[in-house]
């Protein structure tokens, strides 16, 4: 009897796997020329470079000058409060005729909420302002002996004074190394790389950190004169800045 030989099933063929599906991946998007230079290309400063920044800011300007109008340390402080989101101009337009008749927080109560404003209508955010101004004058008075004090940690408990107005005022009125950091010290700080920061502290404490002593008191003002009329915001004037040399921003056009 012919043996029951089983046979072997046919081996299916296997089935092919099924390519997966190339998924196209999307590219990182390339970063913009000027970034990746800014990545790769800076140098950090040296304290040699730095010193010969502020030494040709110097050389141009020996004595720079605020452009806040104020007659004595008060009225300095008061003209800070008011500059907030206005400018130096506008301020000035209005505070030469108010100093002229309240150039003391006793003077400044005297002169009472309602006249203030209107002395300083052409300013924004006046009416918080002038609450302000009288607040903080009744505080120096019943507080501080109607002197406008000499600690940052005092000036910043005064109504409607921050961090930036503590250091102006103690710069400006006495001889502190502050650095106040406005929109022009925010930029220049940032763009030249001498201080990059993502916050006008970070920025301040950094220039506070790299810039020497003895350019200190007025390296606040040579740095906003700078960003006022040579670094500007939309379009710095690169061609006849002092320190284009040395400026690491890598978009300036020189
Ligand atoms: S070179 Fe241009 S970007 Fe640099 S600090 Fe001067 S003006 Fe500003």
């Amino acid at each position: 009897m012919a043996k029951n030989i089983r046979k072997p099933a046919p081996r299916q063929a296997p089935v092919p796997k099924k390519k997966a599906k190339a998924v196209a991946r999307p590219k990182p998007a390339k970063k913009p020329a000027s970034a990746k230079k800014s990545l790769k290309a800076i140098r950090p400063w040296t304290p040699a470079e730095i010193h010969e920044v502020f030494s040709r800011f110097r050389k141009a300007n020996p004595e720079p000058k605020g452009e806040l109008e104020h007659l004595n340390p008060y009225t300095l402080l008061v003209a800070v409060v008011l500059s907030a989101q206005a400018t130096d101009a506008g301020v000035n337009r209005a505070t030469r005729e108010l100093f002229e008749v309240a150039d003391t927080p006793q003077k400044m109560l005297d002169l009472g909420e309602e006249a203030l404003r209107d002395y300083i209508k052409t300013i924004g955010l006046y009416r918080t302002k002038a609450k302000n101004v009288i607040a903080l004058s009744a505080k120096l008075l019943a507080e501080f002996g109607g002197e406008v004090p000499r600690t940052r940690s005092e000036i910043e408990s005064l109504p409607g004074a921050g961090r930036k107005t503590a250091n102006v005022v103690l710069n400006m009125a006495f001889g502190e190394h502050t650095m106040a950091v406005d929109t022009h010290v925010f930029r220049v700080g940032n763009r030249t790389m001498l201080a990059p920061g993502k916050t006008p502290l970070e920025v301040e404490l950094g220039l506070e950190k790299v810039i020497p002593a003895e350019f200190m008191l007025r390296a606040h003002h040579w740095l906003i004169l700078h960003g006022r009329y040579t670094c500007l915001a939309r379009k710095p004037r690169c061609e006849v800045c002092l320190i284009n040399d040395l400026c690491r921003w890598p978009e300036k056009t020189v």
